[in-house]
């Protein structure tokens, strides 16, 4: 009898039920992982999930795979160090919209830049979850935070734009809607040599939803499929047809001398060999 992947890569014993509000997208994004993992035939023991703080970030206390959960928008530095300390491992960085774009945002240019192999998960609900509702750099422009109660008035970032700006080897946005998608988008992302981003867009009914009076979660799943366009559809419409969509799909999908590699030169040549 085959037994379910997620049964051997999650600790079930130990930490559920998980912190995870129902209706939550980030359980989706969970499985989505998983699913790419075992299809790829990677062993738990050879990925090193790292994360920062926020809702997603707590990923890694119920995934059983090696662990580290760090300081606030931090977990690309320490992944690094991970990286760099073993180039073998597959490390996966678990971050949120406020965690990798606002406090994290200089780790996140520079990661991108230096093409370091990591594959990271942004998983964006347009606010800040845990700390109770903030807006955070993708609340788009008008929608309410706890922080702005009368509308954000700060403009939203496109994170896979500015990942390719900064250099990533990939760049691809999904949903939780379109779970389908979504696993193949980091199956890909686990293969790719450098810093490679998949944006998740994951429905925060508890705070985003209700302060936005969005609905439940099932009307916020609607809403998404509803309000998404894929890359190749979104060629074809004017920029005033794009309007009120977000577009997923995969932007960039390149090659780069990856940072291990360019490191392992240096020490060469230090090293006169
Ligand atoms: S607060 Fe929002 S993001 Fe955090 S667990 Fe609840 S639904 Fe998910």
């Amino acid at each position: 009898m085959k037994i379910h992947p997620a049964y051997e890569m999650l600790r079930p014993g130990k930490k559920f039920p998980n912190v995870w509000c129902p209706g939550c997208g980030h359980g989706i994004v969970q499985g989505a992982i998983i699913r790419a993992v075992e299809r790829l035939g990677i062993n738990r023991d050879e990925v090193a999930m790292v994360s920062g703080i926020g809702c997603s970030s707590r990923m890694p206390v119920y995934v059983d795979f090696n662990s580290l959960h760090t300081a606030h928008g931090r977990a690309l530095p320490f992944a690094t160090g991970v990286k760099l300390h073993n180039p073998k491992l597959h490390v996966i960085v678990i971050t949120g919209d406020g965690d990798a774009l606002a406090i994290g945002g200089n780790h996140f240019i520079h990661a991108a830049r230096r093409n370091m192999e990591l594959t990271v998960i942004l998983m964006n609900n347009n606010i800040y979850g845990m700390t109770g509702g903030q807006y955070s750099p993708t609340t788009p422009i008008g929608k309410k935070a706890s922080t702005a109660p009368y509308g954000c008035a700060e403009r939203d970032f496109d994170a896979c734009a500015l990942a390719v700006a900064a250099g990533a080897v990939f760049a691809a946005r999904g949903t939780v809607y379109n779970a389908v998608e979504l696993d193949k988008m980091i199956e890909k992302a686990l293969t790719k040599k450098g810093f490679a981003l998949v944006e998740a867009l994951s429905p925060c009914p508890t705070l985003y939803g209700r302060l936005n009076k969005e609905g439940s979660a099932v009307k916020m799943l609607q809403t998404q499929k509803a309000n998404t366009i894929n890359l190749k559809a979104a060629e074809k419409l004017t920029p005033q047809e794009l309007e009120g969509k977000v577009v997923t799909g995969v932007f960039h999908d390149g090659e780069a001398q990856p940072y291990t590699e360019v490191y392992q030169q240096i020490i060469n040549k230090a090293q006169g060999r």
